[in-house]
């Protein structure tokens, strides 16, 4: 399988693609030493990934350099999510001993009730490419931690960053035998569905997701899905810096190319506002260089996947067929590398695809709304429930609409933003059950309750 970079289009790396029978020898191997992970003291299993925590750090040139060669997000972004990464290892492991021991729930001189966190067994991550350490660490590092063995296996366009992450989990003393990473696109993805694993955990698009979930459906074993969405934000006319706004909602459509689950992608504007929050907006968009992810200053580096160029200008075409306006951007740039003009639409409507469909690409749609409540309709008007914000200056006036949503998760005066401390979660056909926090820990494990009488 080569890797290209889309930012020149060159083959960056030749790798070998697993086959069937790789896949059941490493998961041979990862089901006969999982038990003996599990016994490994809690203690020593968050030294290790302490350990992967520093050599993230240690060796985060040459990662950061890796990502943005097949990613073509720009380096400083690359870096960026290293040290997020990081961060969310860091709050991982400090909280692990706190949700993952036995908890005393009851006890008295005749019983005491315990609940105790067992690993699921061998689990599956089955990854995207956006955020490949960030995504990442979200399902590994907590199944790590809770005692399971882990077949990894990265994004087809982030491949090479997912034997780097192999490389030093190694590096950080966790067994070969438990930590094994498959290589390949869509079809090693299917054949990891037919082993018999105990927990599957997948982070990528809606269409995926649903053919896991059917596929699992019969093994009766959790199956967690981390989907795409279609995130709004609605700007109410009680914001007193319109333009820092307008600057801040941009960053959240538009940072790593649009590229984001949690990316902005409708936006409403109240009336009041509009035609300020859309100039400031637009010159913004248009101040931000675009080009060679790895030349300082670039903010818009390549879109990741080629393919995707044609997805981006069906959505331009239909919008603007259906009568939307453009007022930056809207093609692909020709030469070599895969890139496209940081694009913004007004006069849209939810006919079009652009408001309906995630993009997941530097484009967005921004419509006019004239109070609250025509702005909740059309943010609950989704088939998505990933994230959704609301910038206002009274948090009285943004939590009754943030409560209403059907989110996994509300921001006030803030975006495209996640927190380890808080789960990470999509509805609808943004997905199902949570990573991060306290749930996210105990999401890799079954909790057995222990009757203990005399
Ligand atoms: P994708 O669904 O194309 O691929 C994801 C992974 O699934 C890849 O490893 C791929 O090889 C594998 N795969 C593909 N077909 C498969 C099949 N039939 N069976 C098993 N595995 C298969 O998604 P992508 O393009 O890698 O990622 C982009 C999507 O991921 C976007 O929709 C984005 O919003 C979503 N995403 C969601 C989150 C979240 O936390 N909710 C985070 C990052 C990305």
């Amino acid at each position: 399988m080569n890797s290209i970079n889309p930012a020149t289009e060159e083959i960056i790396a030749t790798l070998t693609v697993d086959s069937t029978e790789s896949l059941e020898e490493k998961y041979r191997q990862l089901k006969s030493a999982q038990k003996q992970w599990a016994r490994v003291s809690l203690h020593e299993r968050i030294a290790a990934l302490v350990r992967f925590k520093n050599l993230l750090l240690q060796e985060q040139p040459v990662l950061a350099a890796t990502l943005t060669a097949e990613t073509g997000k720009p380096l400083q972004q690359a870096n960026n999510e290293i040290k997020g990464a990081v961060s969310r290892v860091e709050w991982l492991t400090e909280n692990a001993a706190s949700y993952l021991s036995d908890e005393i729930m009851r006890q008295n001189a005749s019983f005491t009730e315990i609940i105790s966190y067992e690993p699921l067994g061998v689990i599956a991550n089955i990854s995207a490419w956006n955020y490949p350490y960030l995504v990442g660490v979200n399902v590994f590092v907590p199944a790590l931690l809770a005692g399971n063995a882990v077949l990894y296996k990265p994004s087809e366009f982030a491949a090479n960053t997912g034997l780097h992450i192999g490389r030093l989990l190694l590096g950080a003393g966790i067994p070969e035998a438990i930590f094994q990473v498959a290589i390949g696109g869509g079809d090693i993805g299917k054949e990891i569905l037919k082993l018999p694993l105990n927990g599957y955990f997948f982070t990528g698009s809606y269409r995926t997701g649903k053919y896991i979930y059917e596929q699992v459906a019969a093994k009766m074993v959790p199956c967690q899905l981390e989907l795409g969405g279609k995130d709004p934000i609605y700007i109410t006319d009680d914001i007193k810096e319109v333009k820092a706004v307008a600057e801040a909602t941009a960053d959240g459509a538009f940072y790593n190319n649009g590229q984001s689950c949690c990316s902005v992608e409708r936006i409403y504007v109240h009336e009041k506002v509009y035609d300020e929050y859309v100039e400031a907006f637009v010159a913004q968009v248009e101040a931000w260089k675009l080009g060679d992810p790895t030349t300082e200053g670039v903010y818009f580096g390549a879109i990741t996947r080629g393919a995707h160029l044609q997805v981006l200008e069906a959505q331009v075409a239909d919008a603007l067929a259906k009568g939307a306006r453009l007022l930056t951007g809207g093609k692909v740039i020709e030469g070599k590398g895969y890139y496209f003009e940081p694009t913004v639409l007004v006069d849209v409507t939810h006919d079009m695809l652009v408001m309906r469909e995630e993009s997941f690409g530097p484009i967005i749609g921004i419509m006019k709304v004239k109070d609250d409540a025509e702005a909740l309709a059309l943010m609950e008007d989704t088939a998505y429930g990933l994230t959704a914000g609301v910038y206002a200056d009274r948090q009285e006036r943004a939590l009754p609409i943030l409560k209403q949503l059907n989110v996994g998760s509300g921001y006030w005066n803030c975006c495209d933003r996640v927190s380890p401390a808080l789960p990470w979660s999509g509805r609808q056909h943004s997905g199902i059950g949570a990573t991060l926090s306290h749930q996210g820990l105990r999401a890799f494990t079954k909790p057995k309750g222990l009757h203990l009488v005399g």
